[in-house]
């Protein structure tokens, strides 16, 4: 067991990988947790009490979260003079399961961002966000309900990477007259530049990550998305690694399009899309799409767009997952909202729902599905926080907290 400083280990287990790769989850396991910045205080107290309830409403007691604090962001610096202490790395590493309300990015810290280099520093590599409808939640389109998708977008290369120069330093001048020179690339003398990593290792563990999701839960589809006609040896290259892994590990369970003309029988079906027509169909016809799997950069203008079909972001959960090592981090997709912190005020159901993800990762199912029943009876009643309030008639505004209180009372409510 690593050394803490800062961190208190509360009394609990470890939840662990197995030899088979499945996660062993004690009765009472211990879960690192984040508090956030900002409004993350006010939507963790909120959060944590849904989740204590929802277990408790499962198994009587039986079993129960070992609720462990470790630090990052604003409290962090704080509390450990550091905005990420190595610390809190560790914790997520050795506990293998975290959830994190937002984080705020420091200026001039030496972060591109902390949540960023959460996801590189413990290789993350997949982005996986769900986004289905809420019946009574407000949307932007005609048919949200349509919409039921599973996002898988890779976390570690791309133009995330962090490989830039700056225009006029001395290493984009070293770089530009070496690409003339070897490549006889003329660039401009005063570009930046980045770099685009796209690599087999990377797109096929996410690719493999995204069918065996499809295989477990039993979807029809998995859809690459790319720009790969533009850029042809990164987003070109996905598509074919993903249809190559389809033939090399998948072949009883799943068949590419072009090998069975678009009718896979009972097999799953991978497709691939382009980048631009893939944001134009999700609006015309959104049940083509089941799950999806893409780069970072596409994955985050794509996530975006499709948690704005059905609710926005105050309600659209996101985990971070290792699937090789088990390590995950869930959390809030939406930031700190700083002008409400404090007030009680914003939607907690962004982190509520990263942590139904949690307990479907940690196999309490029922733990889950006794949150997710809640919610739907809940934003039924109309009974909702400001945001979803001033777009619905006849609702009732409540606060963050009464939120997560009308939440627990509609447990096992039909
Ligand atoms: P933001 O915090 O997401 O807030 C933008 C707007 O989104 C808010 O003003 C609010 O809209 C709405 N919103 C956000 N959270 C909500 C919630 N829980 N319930 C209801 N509405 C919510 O984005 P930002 O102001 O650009 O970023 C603030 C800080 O957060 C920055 O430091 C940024 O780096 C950080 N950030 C962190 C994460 C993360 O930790 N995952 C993600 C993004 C940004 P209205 O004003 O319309 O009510």
């Amino acid at each position: 067991m690593p050394d803490f400083k800062f961190i208190k280990v509360p009394a609990g287990e470890r939840i662990v990988l197995n030899a088979q790769g499945k996660l062993q989850t004690p009765d009472k396991p211990i879960v690192a947790f984040i508090e956030g910045d900002g409004t993350g205080p006010d939507i963790w107290r909120a959060s944590q009490a849904v989740f204590d309830a929802a277990v408790k409403f499962c198994y009587g007691g039986r079993k129960e979260i070992a609720w462990m604090e470790i630090y990052a962001g604003e409290k962090a610096q704080n509390v450990c003079n550091t905005y990420l202490p190595d610390e809190t790395l560790e914790a997520i590493e050795y506990y293998n399961v975290a959830i994190k309300g937002p984080l705020t990015t420091p200026v001039g810290g030496g972060f591109r961002s902390l949540n960023v280099s959460l996801r590189q520093k413990l290789d993350l590599f997949a982005c996986v966000r769900p986004v289905r409808y809420f019946d009574g939640v407000p949307s932007p389109v005609r048919e949200p309900e349509h919409v039921d998708m599973m996002i898988f977008r890779e976390n570690t290369e791309d133009v995330y990477a962090g490989m830039e120069v700056e225009s006029g330093s001395e290493r984009a001048t070293k770089l530009i007259a070496y690409l003339e020179k070897e490549f006889g690339w003329s660039i401009r003398p005063d570009s930046g530049l980045g770099i685009k990593p796209i690599s087999v290792q990377g797109s096929k563990r996410l690719i493999r990550a995204a069918l065996n999701y499809a295989v477990e839960h039993k979807r029809k589809s998995v859809t690459l998305v790319h720009k790969g006609n533009i850029m042809k040896y990164t987003e070109g290259a996905f598509r074919k690694w993903g249809y190559d892994l389809v033939k090399e590990e998948f072949a009883d369970v799943a068949v590419g399009w072009d090998d069975c003309d678009g009718k896979p029988g009972d097999k799953i079906l991978v497709k691939d899309t382009i980048a631009d027509i893939f944001l134009q169909q999700i609006l015309t016809r959104p049940t083509d799409f089941d799950v999806v799997a893409t780069m970072n950069l596409n994955g985050d203008y794509m996530s975006d767009a499709l948690a704005a079909q059905v609710g926005g972001i105050g309600i659209a959960p996101g985990a971070n997952i290792n699937y090789e090592t088990g390590v995950a981090v869930f959390e809030a997709t939406h930031g700190t909202a700083p002008k409400y912190a404090n007030l009680d005020k914003v939607n907690p159901s962004s982190v509520i729902l990263s942590g139904v993800m949690m307990f479907e990762h940690m196999g309490w199912v029922e733990v889950a599905e006794a949150i997710t029943n809640a919610m739907v009876k809940t934003i039924g009643q109309k009974k909702v926080t400001y945001d979803f309030a001033r777009l619905m008639t006849g609702a009732t505004e409540l606060k963050c907290s009464e939120f997560g209180q009308a939440l627990i009372s509609n447990f096992g409510a039909k």
